[in-house]
């Protein structure tokens, strides 16, 4: 099993895109049949790597989204002047190949043995790997109570929208609006921030974990807000996805 996983964890391999599912204008997921895969737990991440026809490479990490129980999927955001989200978002179809290795990362993720209350914190496509804990917990029964603070530029740009509306027992969605609002929205507006954070994060702050996931910039301020709050580090578990992406 170790041998597996570890060889899972280190080789490139061919798998084959199951479907393509529109998630809002600008992203895709994207479920993926992965012949040798040795399993995945909810938060972590693949790689993908392209070739180009001259030989040229580009690899990008891509958080799973789906929970260690289904299929692999990646939900991928597709940023205009970006070398591989284009393609992976508006070129692959149903049946292609795409080259990829993982799962990758043994300290962004959850296991429903963890008694902890939750709090998430998504910054646009840093939902993804948080969508799959919540999956987790769903398909594993876990009772634990959780808090998502979900930050995207407009309503339109929330991913996995009737998802998270469904709603689940035990699990608060809060989403704050940073550019615009549809009229009567009686929902939040506005960067994350320390205020924000005191009114939705749990009170008492050793007794959570916390995962925060989103561009760098935004990690860092949810991140550095938490433990202003109170939150102990250790207990704030961070994933940066770089530069880009929106909130
Ligand atoms: C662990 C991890 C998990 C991730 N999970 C996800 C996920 O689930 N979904 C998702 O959508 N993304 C995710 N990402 C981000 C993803 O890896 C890519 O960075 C993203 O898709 C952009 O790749 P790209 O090739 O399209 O853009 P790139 O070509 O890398 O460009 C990204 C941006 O940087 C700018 N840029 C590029 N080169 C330069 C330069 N030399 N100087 C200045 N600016 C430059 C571009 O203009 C563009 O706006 C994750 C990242 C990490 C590290």
């Amino acid at each position: 099993m170790a041998g597996t996983a570890l060889r899972g964890r280190l080789t490139w391999q061919v798998a084959r895109v199951g479907q393509v599912i529109s998630e809002t204008d600008r992203v895709r997921t994207i479920t993926l049949d992965v012949p040798d895969w040795p399993g995945h737990r909810a938060g972590q991440h693949l790689d993908v790597r392209l070739t180009a026809e001259d030989g040229y490479r580009a690899e990008r990490s891509y958080s799973i989204a789906s929970a260690p129980s289904e299929p692999v999927a990646i939900t991928v955001e597709r940023l205009d002047d970006g070398e591989v989200s284009p393609y992976l978002t508006e070129e692959l179809r149903p049946g292609d190949e795409l080259e990829l290795r993982g799962p990758i990362g043994g300290y962004f993720v959850w296991q429903p043995g963890d008694g902890r209350p939750l709090l998430l914190v998504a910054g646009g496509s840093g939902i993804v790997p948080l969508r799959s804990i919540l999956r987790h917990r769903e398909h594993t029964g876990s009772q634990i109570p959780v808090r998502l603070l979900y930050s995207a530029r407009t309503l339109p740009d929330v991913i996995y929208r009737g998802e998270l509306d469904q709603g689940a027992d035990g699990v608060d969605v809060i989403y704050t609006l940073t550019r615009q609002s549809p009229p009567g929205w009686s929902g939040r507006t506005g960067r994350v921030g320390t205020a924000m954070l005191t009114e939705v994060a749990w009170p008492v702050p050793d007794a959570a974990l916390a995962f925060v996931c989103g561009p760098t910039s935004f990690v860092e301020t949810v991140a550095g807000g938490l433990v202003g709050l109170g939150y102990p580090p250790g207990r704030v578990k961070t994933e940066r996805f770089g530069a880009s992406g929106g909130t």
